[in-house]
């Protein structure tokens, strides 16, 4: 008898008809003989709707109680599955998180999970109960509500299904699976069978629709997670630690796994600072302070003295990033700040290319074919980003896709 984990997201909950469905694939899952527990978002936009709500009512809605208001989207969600389970003569019990055991820290909005208690869940499925949980919600040592980032439903599961020791966690969508490339942009995109846990993670945080702390918390537990439709049946996609047969067999063959693609990014550029040891750290300080992620970071090789230095940060962060690095660039005695807010990024993503050259030769030629301008670029073992203009996102992601001929792997 398995201890199956399913998660539901908000796009397959999107009214009652849509929670029927779901509630019928969960007691599918159950007839089986298996152990059911069913992690659930919010219904279709709701969290965006609370979100709105909210700022009608507090220009900054206090973090407490925006987290009590937002989890209770969760709330409908496991109510009315366990309800439609129910009516279908299925013994089910909805949780919410706290009662799920999800404990966390109090920071509020982007709660972090300190343990899961799992007796209460334990025991439902004892009883031969599905338990319905509310995803995306925890609660503090002091019992107050706290929710744990935005898209964190995934997390609630993948974390519930490594303290539960489950033989499978599946997260359904509604999308079949993980693609190589966003096919709103890339029409020739297709769906992978399987990909690793890295590599997702890099294409999680660039792109591709997966909360990337429950890659991450998949990672560090080993839980394989299956990503699948949760209207049409389906393979799915794999996402595990992949066995590198490359590495084993020593042979070297094409490992770009996807295209990761990321709109709405913005360039800061601080020009003519001086060159000498502290200067990076004094811009970047305050930003960090501010908390500001910062992403992209490039420094030119400085001329007579002098460099600049250049860094993305997500659009939505350009106007308080920038002032930030006007008031550095000040004492720092530098020329000037100038800014681009209409940037992407771009990149190739694959566990084959460390110690190979000529992957970055390959996205430059193909961009180059493409007609497409290089903003800046970086690179990791299992990544090369290409920040470029966003008007050529579509062209870049298409270019690359054809260049490392992803829409023909198997
Ligand atoms: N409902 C939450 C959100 O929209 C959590 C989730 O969907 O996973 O962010
Ligand atoms: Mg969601």
């Amino acid at each position: 008898m398995a201890l199956v984990v399913q998660k539901y997201g908000g796009s397959s909950l999107v009214d009652a008809a849509a929670v029927l469905r779901v509630a019928e694939r969960v007691a599918e899952a159950q007839r089986g003989g298996d152990r059911v527990v069913a992690v659930v978002s919010a219904m279709g936009k709701t969290t965006d709707d609370l979100i709105a709500l909210a700022h009608r009512v507090s220009e900054e809605p206090d973090p407490r109680e925006l987290d009590v208001l937002l989890s209770t989207g969760e709330l409908q969600s496991c109510a009315l599955v366990a309800m439609a389970l129910r009516a279908h003569g299925r013994d089910a019990v909805s949780l919410n998180g706290a009662q799920a055991g999800i404990r966390t820290d109090t920071r509020y909005g982007n709660a972090r999970i300190a343990v899961i208690e799992p007796e209460r869940v334990t025991r439902e499925l004892t009883r031969g109960r599905i338990v319905v949980v509310a995803g995306f919600q925890g609660s503090t040592e002091e019992m107050d509500v706290t929710t744990l980032g935005r898209g964190a439903s995934d997390l609630s599961a993948v974390a519930l299904a490594a303290r539960l020791g489950a033989d499978r966690c599946d997260v359904y969508t509604d999308v079949d699976g993980i693609y190589t490339a966003d096919p709103n942009l890339v029409p020739e995109a297709r769906r992978l069978s399987e990909i690793g846990f890295e590599e997702m993670l890099e294409m999680a945080s660039h792109g591709a629709k997966m909360n990337p702390r429950s890659v991450e918390f998949a990672m560090v537990y080993n839980v394989p997670i299956r990503v699948a439709s949760s209207l049409v049946d389906g393979p799915g996609t794999l996402i595990h630690q992949e066995a590198n047969m490359q590495k084993e067999i020593g042979e070297i063959r094409d490992r770009v796994r996807g295209i990761a693609t990321e709109a709405d990014v913005a360039m800061i550029a601080v020009q003519g600072l001086e060159d000498r040891p502290g200067i990076a750290a004094h811009l970047f300080e305050p930003l960090a302070d501010s908390d500001l992620s910062v992403d992209v970071i490039v420094q030119n090789a400085g001329a007579d003295g002098f460099s600049n230095i250049g860094f993305t940060v997500a659009r939505k962060d350009l106007g308080r990033a920038r002032g930030v690095a006007e008031t550095a660039a000040r004492e720092l005695g530098a020329r000037g700040v100038v800014s681009n807010d209409r940037l992407a990024k771009v990149s190739i993503v694959g566990t084959g290319m460390q110690n190979e050259p000529g992957y970055a030769s390959r996205v430059f030629r193909a961009l180059a074919d493409a007609g497409v301008n290089i903003e800046m670029v970086s690179t990791s073992e299992i990544r090369i980003t290409c920040v470029v203009s966003e008007a050529q996102l579509g062209e870049a992601a298409r270019a690359l896709h054809a260049a490392f001929e992803l829409d023909q792997q198997g």
